[in-house]
């Protein structure tokens, strides 16, 4: 379960309680050391770490760590808003034990994501990870709604020994082939068995389309622990791959054309136990409410592109014709529009029933994608609005007046477009509170910046290996 007092100086009672026999615990199975980890604006994973020794004094006063971070482009250099990007200031980083985890993929260590308060004891109003707790949390006390998340993860495996920046992909064979099965077979079993040990249900694991691609779905969460999970597993992947002479990739596009890397997200609604995506009297057995949810994010997509596709480099897989979901449009199983209704098979759709939202990529920062297409959601279900009709096939076969007509639209094009975007759309900024949202704004204008002028195979080549 998701903690949701938020650590104040002197920490969380329930972590505090917990410190000494989890100490003790982690030293006995031979962790030396810890990772505390979160996501920044930007989409990179940053972290500190600390002895296993020092766990419990970190949980009660919380560890060191420049907020300049919040404005940090992907290439290491940065940004300000009007409150944010100063060198100056310190924030208490918290580890939340509920979801700390010793590292089968990393013997010795531990990892345990936090949340980032004030030297005060205040809500640090950048912390993604509290943004998308406060989310949860609101949702529940105010409308009775739960949520279960996951990411899906696709990744790209290299071979370590390329040429310096270059991509040359570790296995051969089709698609979803048997060969690429058999050449990762090593590393794709030592793979199952870590995430396994470190408590990561996996449903599935299979070679993708891309040269080299892979995918692994896993189990749903609530979606503060699904983003957590989400770093957690592309951490291990690394870290698995690393012992192969493998080297792995995240990045949106790794390759100039061609299908990219996603990271989807399935979420569905609950109220009291109940799956508002099944049973119901709507289109494929949604309830109104879980109707009215999709049509919040359909309607909030072009400004969700800001979040959920924050490179550059996002703008070279968002294509249309490659599955990766670029049309404002919904459908049963369908892998062109971007958002996918999932039934699951009968006698199990009580459970399984979901929405896939594809045009996310895994530069998101995840727990800022989850909590903004939630938001998205909850302002279609609030105000009741209409799920538009189905749209089945490629919108891309659509000419400009029949899109029009059915409501389709192409999503951003390029980042300072998907910045535009977001910049109208109230509900996202509000959700997001005016520091996260001038965050988003600046670091993306600044990557997009950063960016410019790079032909397609030197922007692939600049993000390739920076996610
Ligand atoms: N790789 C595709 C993407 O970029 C998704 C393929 C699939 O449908 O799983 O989103
Ligand atoms: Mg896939």
């Amino acid at each position: 379960m998701t903690t949701l007092a938020d650590p104040e100086p002197g920490g969380r009672p329930g972590d505090l309680r917990q410190a000494p026999a989890r100490t003790a615990d982690l030293a006995a199975r031979g962790v030396h050391g810890i990772v505390l980890a979160y996501v920044d604006t930007a989409g990179i994973a940053r972290v500190k770490t600390i002895p296993t020794a020092r766990l419990e004094a970190a949980v009660a006063w919380g560890v060191g760590m420049s907020p300049v971070f919040d404005t940090f482009l992907a290439d290491d250099s940065f940004v300000t808003t009007d409150v944010l990007g100063s060198p100056d200031g310190d924030l208490r980083l918290y580890p939340d034990l509920d979801h700390l985890v010793p590292l089968a993929g990393q013997p010795g260590w531990a990892w345990a994501p936090v949340d980032r308060i004030t030297q005060e004891g205040d809500r640090h109003p950048g912390c993604a990870r509290t943004f998308l707790r406060r989310t949860v949390a609101d949702a529940a006390e105010r409308h009775g709604l739960a949520f279960r998340a996951a990411v899906e993860i696709e990744w790209a495996v290299g071979l370590d020994s390329a040429p310096a920046g270059e991509f040359v992909p570790a296995v051969s064979g089709p698609a979803y082939g048997a060969i690429r099965q058999v050449e990762l077979s090593d590393y794709t079993a030592e793979l199952l068995a870590t995430l396994g040990a470190q408590g990561v249900d996996v449903d599935q694991l299979h070679p993708e389309y891309a040269p080299g691609q892979f995918e692994v779905s896993v189990g749903a969460l609530d979606p503060v622990a699904a983003a957590d999970r989400s770093v957690l597993v592309r951490q291990t992947i690394r870290a698995v791959a690393r012992r192969h002479r493998l080297r792995v990739s995240f990045a949106p596009a790794y390759l100039p054309e061609g299908v990219g890397n996603g990271g989807h997200l399935h979420l569905s609604c609950w109220r009291d136990g109940v799956n508002l995506h099944a049973g119901g009297a709507g289109r494929y057995g949604m309830t109104a409410e879980a109707e009215s949810f999709v049509a919040g994010v359909l309607a909030h997509l072009p400004g969700l592109t800001a979040v959920t596709a924050p490179s550059p480099a996002s703008y070279l897989r968002l294509q249309p014709s490659q599955w990766a979901g670029v049309f404002t449009a919904w459908g049963r199983e369908t892998r062109e529009a971007a958002v996918r209704i999932v039934t699951g098979t009968a006698g199990r759709r009580d459970q399984d029933a979901n929405m896939e939202v594809k045009p996310v990529d895994l530069a998101a920062n995840p727990y800022l994608a989850l909590g903004c297409v939630i938001a998205a959601g909850l302002d279609g279900s609030t105000t009741g609005r209409p799920l538009p009709r189905e749209i089945t096939g490629d919108p891309a076969r659509y000419g400009p007046e029949e899109a029009a007509a059915l409501g389709v639209r192409r999503l951003p094009r390029s980042l300072p477009q998907a910045v535009e975007e977001f910049r109208a759309d109230r509900v996202l900024r509000a959700a997001l509170g005016p520091v996260l949202a001038d965050a988003v704004i600046a670091v993306r204008l600044g990557d997009a910046a950063a960016a410019e002028g790079l032909r397609p195979a030197q922007l692939a080549a600049a993000y390739r290996w920076a996610y």
